[in-house]
Order: C-alpha cells, then structure tokens, then sequence
C-alpha cells in the first residue's frame, strides 16, 4: 500500500470537494496507476496565492507518511473551470527542491 498525499488549488475549494482524486486514488487510476494501491494520508490545499504554503504543506503530508505528493488536476490541468494555476510550475519546483529526489512529486490527478 503506497501512501500518498494531495494538494489542491484553494481556489477551487468552493467548486470541487475533491471526489474525482479520492474516486481514483482508491481505484488506482489516471495518475495514481504507478503507485496502486494507495492509502490518502492528507488532502490539503495549496494555502491560496501564490501557492507558497503549499510547500511546507508538502512536508507536512510527508512528515505525516506521505510517499508521493500529488498536485490535483485542478492545479495543473485547471479543473473542473478550465483555469490551471499562473503559478503551477513554481509550486511544483519549490515542492521538488523542498523534499529531495526521494518523495516523488506529481503534477496531476485525474484527466
Ligand atoms: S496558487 Fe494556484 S493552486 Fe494555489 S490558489 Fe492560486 S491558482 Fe490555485
């Protein structure tokens, strides 16, 4: 059982609840499908803009178990509105630099 955290856009909070990334972390699709099967240890958001929080959270779902560290697809891909975050890339390279080459860093969640 692989552990596994997610952030989500905090913009997105009042949209989305987040079932499409708990539906397919537990069925272990779309991106969950290398880690299968997963255990969500946290579902976080990224704190809002710009996103900085977003990495100390990161540590914290490690801290908390976490193996591999999901950006929901409403960061990235911009669901469920078609807005994907200005400031993806940054968050993602601040996570990545944050907790090292060992905990994997994905930037998606589901199509
Ligand atoms: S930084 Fe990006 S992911 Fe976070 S609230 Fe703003 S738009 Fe959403």
């Amino acid at each position: 059982m692989k552990k596994i955290g997610i952030i989500r856009c905090q913009q997105t909070e009042d949209l989305c609840p987040g079932t499409t990334d708990f539906k397919c972390a537990q069925a272990g699709t779309f991106a969950f499908e290398p880690f299968a099967p997963c255990e969500i240890v946290g579902f976080v958001s990224c704190g809002g803009c710009p996103g900085k929080r977003a990495v100390a959270r990161a540590k914290m779902l490690v801290d908390r178990g976490a193996e591999a560290v999901f950006l929901a697809s409403c960061i990235r891909k911009g669901k469920p509105i078609d807005m994907p975050c200005p400031h993806a890339d940054a968050m993602k390279a601040a996570i990545e630099k944050k907790l090292g080459e060992a905990v994997p860093v994905i930037d998606w969640t589901h199509a």
